[in-house]
């Protein structure tokens, strides 16, 4: 049998949440809160299910669902998406970037990916039957070099991805930074694809430069989003997508293929949940404190950082404490510690820049502290 995808392995994440099980390890690995998603939030699922909104919901999802989207970017990044034309509702940002890849990624076309990159992109390019072309960023403050995806761009370049706040590094793009691309892009048929799951998870005053903010990036532009990650319910699995109307018809043949349609309850209750924007603004400040609780807690042991601006991930440095590799010390971490942590490399080209581990801080504070206390003893 010949795999479509000979390359891929087990994602990382179910690997090193496997293990975490295993060795009743505490769990810093796999992106996803330890604490319970908002009690309001669950009530609003069981009354739409009672309500009896039990059935398939259009296939783009609720529309009053889509309103509050587009009114949530209206409001916070000055750009309006049609409700109805330009908004679909997904099963997790996941399937939001396998439509908007294999919607319009054809045999032989070529997709820039920044790495380290999030895991699902580089195989649903190529199950497309695209080529990756792969950009690393410089490992020390993981800034792109705008001259290198310039030299990159050929005339099959179909689509570049980017991912602000950035999993696993937690760095933001700047408006410099989204400025020079929209620049890059001027007079091409380059497709942005942005991932922008960690939109309010942005700390120390930053503001997310949301590729909508910016007129001519948005006219060609697919932007990704996760409820999952805003409302600490990844287990939901909904997420969206937003694009120009040329685009987003596209996207919905592929959709109507993938899922048709997703969670009809879950989406009634986002719906109403969104009417409240305290509800996904006060989330940069929760999760900031997060991070500041973390860092502090570890500010005595070996390990070397640089705060995290985004998401709810903080790399750690352990080259003071061992030469070995991360993935080796990961799985040392786990069954000699009993904590679970993400090895970076496995995100990067040839596996370079094999000192860092990922760890979530989306945790209870008891959760970090006993964390923290196994870091310190290393
Ligand atoms: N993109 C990034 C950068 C992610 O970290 C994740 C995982 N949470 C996803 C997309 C997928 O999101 P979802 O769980 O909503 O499918
Ligand atoms: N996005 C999550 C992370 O980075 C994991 C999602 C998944 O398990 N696919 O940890």
């Amino acid at each position: 049998l010949e795999s479509k995808l000979p390359g891929s392995k087990t994602s990382i994440f179910s690997v090193m949440s496997k293990m975490a099980h295993e060795y009743d390890a505490i769990n810093l690995s796999q992106g996803f809160p330890n604490f319970e998603t908002d009690r309001k939030l669950k009530e609003l699922v069981t009354k739409a299910m009672r309500d009896g909104h039990n059935q398939y919901p259009p296939d783009a999802g609720v529309l009053e669902l889509r309103e509050m989207i587009s009114q949530k970017f209206n409001d916070l990044y000055g750009r309006y998406y049609k409700p109805e034309t330009e908004i679909t509702i997904t099963s997790g940002a996941t399937e939001a970037l396998y439509n908007s890849i294999t919607a319009f990624v054809q045999k032989g076309e070529e997709v820039i990916v920044l790495k380290p990159a999030y895991d699902s992109y580089e195989p649903t390019i190529q199950l497309a039957g695209g080529i990756p072309v792969q950009i690393q960023l410089k490992s020390s403050d993981y800034k792109v070099d705008w001259e290198e995806v310039a030299s990159a761009i050929t005339n099959r370049t179909r689509m570049i991805i980017i991912n602000t706040p950035h999993n696993p590094t937690g760095t933001i793009l700047s408006e410099e930074d989204m400025l020079r691309l929209q620049d890059l892009l001027k007079d091409t048929n380059i497709i942005l694809l942005s991932d922008e799951v960690y939109q309010h998870l942005i700390f120390d005053e930053k503001l997310h430069q949301s590729a909508s903010r910016f007129p001519e990036l948005s006219t060609r532009c697919i932007i990704c989003g996760s409820f999952g990650k805003t409302f600490h319910n990844t287990g939901w699995k909904t997420g969206y997508c937003v694009a120009p109307e040329e685009l987003m018809k596209e996207i919905r043949k592929i959709h109507e293929l993938t899922t048709f349609s997703v969670n009809h309850p879950m989406q009634r209750a986002y719906a109403e949940y969104l009417k409240q924007p305290e509800h996904y603004l006060d989330l940069a400040g929760f999760y900031q404190e997060k991070r500041d609780t973390f860092l502090e807690l570890i500010s005595g042991s070996k390990f070397r950082s640089t705060p995290s601006i985004g998401t709810y991930f903080q790399l750690l440095d352990f080259s003071e404490i061992t030469t070995e590799k991360d993935t080796d010390f990961a799985e040392r971490l786990v069954k000699e510690h009993q904590l679970a942590a993400i090895p970076v490399s496995v995100f990067n080209i040839d596996e370079k820049d094999h000192s860092q581990l990922r760890f979530c801080f989306a945790k209870t504070n008891e959760t970090l502290e006993k964390a923290a206390a196994i870091l310190c003893s290393l």
